[in-house]
């Protein structure tokens, strides 16, 4: 017997084990990520500006590049406590089938009602929301786990909550709508005709399945135009990423307690928050030049922002209401074709994971979908867990690299994000199971529409 049958399938942490502070990894970033401006005046965005959108807490933790600990308030961490700690899971199961020597780990968070990890920030933009006095918050969710995790958060603190769905979601998942209205959230299928911006983008492209971009320019258009109302959202923002840190805190303290050491740390990246957040202290410590690993960032070959995107300033949302980003990006015009299936729809990508890209400190891949739910599928099949399927792009990486290191035998160990659970994605796993699934990648033809919105600025050339 190896040393190695005495690491349990499932590593748990104590409560008191749980961090009670979140990290910011920004604090060790030489290069900090680019600050977001005003669209108008094209200077970085102030403290002032930002808090008609976002609340005062919120903006101060989205413009601190260089504090790195913030304490997890109490209310939080009580709720906390309801789903996490989350479980650190060796896959032992999939190993076996997989029959590599690698050693896979797993951080599963689909262990609450929402099924994923949206959660962890949900509760957290809620509870600043609640402390300085707030009627409620509005919101725009994709496949729908962001505005489920936001509804539930919402209803925990008694605070009014608007949902503006993509509107193909809307269609495809009414149990997480109704999930959503059982919560208390009142859900808009989006593009609509309750905001002016939704009415524009109808005009421009009528029968428009909808994208991220549109629904968040709806959902800021809805917060300043109602009194004691705040703009919350569930990716890409740095504070979101902030929050996110919970997942990496928590897997390194459950591999710290057995001495194991990932080489690499796999996660989907759709506006990069679980990435974000599952990296974030191992990344520290890369920072710091105290540890190396590899981390890869898997996007969806249809929505391809990291792998073929540009490197620039651009709108967050297809509005134009929102600051400007710099990031990786296909543009916000960019609409993801209307047969893949629902996340990772996003046009960008959070900018702290873009400079350190860029910066040469991650890696990101492109995978098609059917390889995705083929992955999903072996995944389920072995290790009893129905995962979503943008955490199943991870899983698909992770199986890629299990079997190159049974190609070199080398005894690599993986660590991969399992964001969520596919309960609610049935539609695409039928037609994955039916053979009807396509892939479609853009061609460099299609990326240039999206491309050729990006806004034009002295020093911003693509
Ligand atoms: C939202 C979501 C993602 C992608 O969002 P990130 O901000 O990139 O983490 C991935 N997996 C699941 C299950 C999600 O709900």
């Amino acid at each position: 017997m190896s040393d190695e049958k005495k690491i349990p399938y499932k590593i748990y942490l104590e409560e008191n084990e749980m961090p009670d502070s979140w990290y910011n990894v920004r604090a060790d970033m030489k290069n900090k990520p680019a600050p977001l401006l005003n669209p108008g005046t094209l200077k970085p965005l102030t403290f002032e500006e930002m808090r008609g959108i976002f609340c005062d807490e919120l903006c101060r933790q989205e413009l601190d590049d260089t504090t790195a600990y913030f304490e997890i308030p109490e209310e939080i961490r009580k709720f906390y406590k309801m789903y996490r700690p989350s479980p650190l899971v060796r896959a032992y199961c999939l190993e076996e089938k997989l029959q590599t020597p690698a050693k896979i780990y797993y951080k599963f968070e689909g262990n609450n009602t929402s099924g994923s990890h949206k959660l962890n920030s949900a509760i957290a933009q809620a509870y600043y929301a609640k402390k300085q006095g707030l009627k409620g918050v509005t919101t725009e969710t994709g496949a729908g786990q962001w505005g489920t995790a936001l509804s539930m958060a919402c209803a925990y603190l008694g605070l009014d909550c608007q949902v503006y769905m993509v509107k193909c979601s809307y269609e495809q998942k009414p149990f997480r709508r109704e999930v959503m209205r059982t919560y208390g959230a009142n859900v808009t299928p989006s593009p609509s005709d309750t905001t002016e911006v939704g009415r524009k983008i109808l005009k421009e492209f009528p029968g428009t399945t909808g994208s991220l971009g549109c629904a968040i320019s709806e959902a800021v258009e809805a917060a300043t135009a109602q009194e004691g109302y705040r703009y919350v959202l569930g990716s890409v923002l740095t504070q979101v990423l902030l929050h996110q840190s919970v997942i990496g805190l928590e897997a390194k303290a459950a591999m710290d307690k057995y001495g194991i050491k990932p080489d690499m740390i796999i996660g989907c990246a759709g506006g990069g928050s679980n990435l974000g957040g599952l990296i974030s202290p191992f990344m520290g410590e890369k920072l710091r030049g105290e540890a190396d690993y590899r981390f890869i960032a898997v996007e969806p070959a249809s929505c391809p922002s990291l792998t073929r995107g540009k490197y620039v300033y651009d709108f967050c949302d297809t509005g134009k209401v929102c600051p400007l980003a710099k990031m990786y990006t296909l543009g916000s015009g960019f609409m993801p074709a209307p047969n893949h299936a629902g996340g990772l729809r996003y046009h960008g990508m959070s900018s702290v994971l873009s400079q350190l890209y860029d910066d040469g400190y991650m890696e990101a891949v492109s995978v098609e979908q059917t390889s995705v739910f083929k992955a999903a599928q072996e995944f389920a099949r072995v290790e009893g867990i129905l995962p979503a399927p943008e955490s199943s792009h991870a899983i698909k990486v992770a199986i890629d690299e299990a079997l190159k290191c049974k190609e070199t035998g080398e005894e690599k160990t993986i660590l991969f994000g399992l964001t969520g659970t596919g309960y609610f994605d049935m539609v695409a796993y039928g037609r994955f199971n039916d053979g009807e699934m396509s892939d479609y990648i853009p061609t460099d033809e299609d990326l240039a529409k999206g491309l050729a919105g990006i806004p034009k600025f002295p020093g911003n050339e693509i």
